[in-house]
């Protein structure tokens, strides 16, 4: 088989996938990029008044927003080398780059997530002291505004098209305002008295960077381990058995980056032609695909009855 002389051929094992709603997935991708401009500057301006004020709590939301932002990164090269075009060394095409990518970003947030602990139990062990109170708690209000500002802007993009990730996305920000407002909380503590607070807002932050962690690293162990979500066998398994001709179906599915890839195995009567076992294998794709809508790559098996 060679990928050059298919002449009329349909796309080989249609690796373009069903359902690639490429306009919206553009709109989808521009309010990432936006937002993660955004955050990116959110967390810039913290981390630089967290160095100056020595507010570990400031350092958390800073490392966090940042983290944030290098997921989105990931997204985002990965979206591009998972573009590239199957070839006969990746017949696959390029797809599991996402995941790799994925796994780089998590290291680094539990890094940061480490780094945070170990400053904030450092800073209320030795006591240490907290300045320019006023700068800090000036940028934890930027970082309260800035998640809300991008929480706002993804939710509308989000139900404007549809995408349960961005809107997901959306609540994850609204969510990091709040993260914003503890680290004020805790400046505002020194500010009446209280030195300790600051510690206690950075610790307070390691566990908002853990949570960010946890979530990163169980998706992409999950796409890594050829795991899917609950529901999805049996959803892909009963929109197969509904389809006209189809006697009985067995399926199983992975994910290869953000394609999830489902393989149907479906029986037929043994006097089905296979004209019509094609036709219903596309029938079968349709329904697996608006069944399960993230499955954009369905291979059909068709088996006969045994008799
Ligand atoms: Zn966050």
């Amino acid at each position: 088989m060679h990928l050059a002389t298919h002449g009329q051929m349909p796309e080989p094992f249609g690796v373009t996938g069903r359902g690639d709603d490429s306009a919206d997935r553009k709109e989808a991708n521009r309010a990432i990029g936006v937002s993660a401009i955004g955050l990116a500057a959110t967390g810039l301006v913290e981390l630089a008044i967290a160095v100056l004020s020595g507010s570990v709590g400031l350092l958390g939301d800073a490392l966090h927003n940042l983290s944030d932002v290098s997921t989105s990164l990931a997204v985002f090269v990965g979206l591009r080398v998972s573009k590239r075009r199957p070839s006969d060394t990746h017949p696959y095409g390029w797809e599991r780059a996402e995941d790799l990518a994925g796994l780089a970003v998590a290291l680094v947030i539990w890094a940061s997530a480490v780094l945070t602990a170990v400053i904030s139990v450092r800073k209320l062990a030795e006591h240490g002291t907290t300045s320019h109170l006023g700068y800090g708690i000036a940028a934890a209000a930027v970082g309260i505004v800035g998640n809300q500002v991008v929480a706002r802007y993804k939710l509308g993009v989000g139900r404007r098209i549809h995408s349960a990730a961005l809107v997901a996305d959306a609540q994850h920000s609204w969510l990091d305002a709040l993260s914003s407002a503890g680290a004020m909380l805790g400046l505002i503590g020194v500010a009446l008295g209280l030195p300790w607070a600051d510690g206690v807002a950075g610790l307070a932050m390691t566990l908002f960077v853990c949570h960010v962690g946890l979530e990163v690293t169980r998706d992409i162990v999950r796409h890594l381990t050829d795991g899917v979500e609950d529901g999805v066998i049996q959803a892909a398994g009963g929109a197969a058995m509904e389809v006209e001709g189809v006697e009985h179906a067995h399926v199983r599915a992975r994910w290869m980056g953000r394609t999830l890839l489902v393989e149907v195995e479906g029986y037929l009567k043994g006097d089905t032609t296979l004209q019509a076992s094609a036709s219903i294998g596309l029938e079968v794709e349709r329904a697996v695909a608006s069944a399960v809508p993230e499955a954009r790559f369905v291979v059909w098996s068709p088996r006969a009855m045994p008799a």
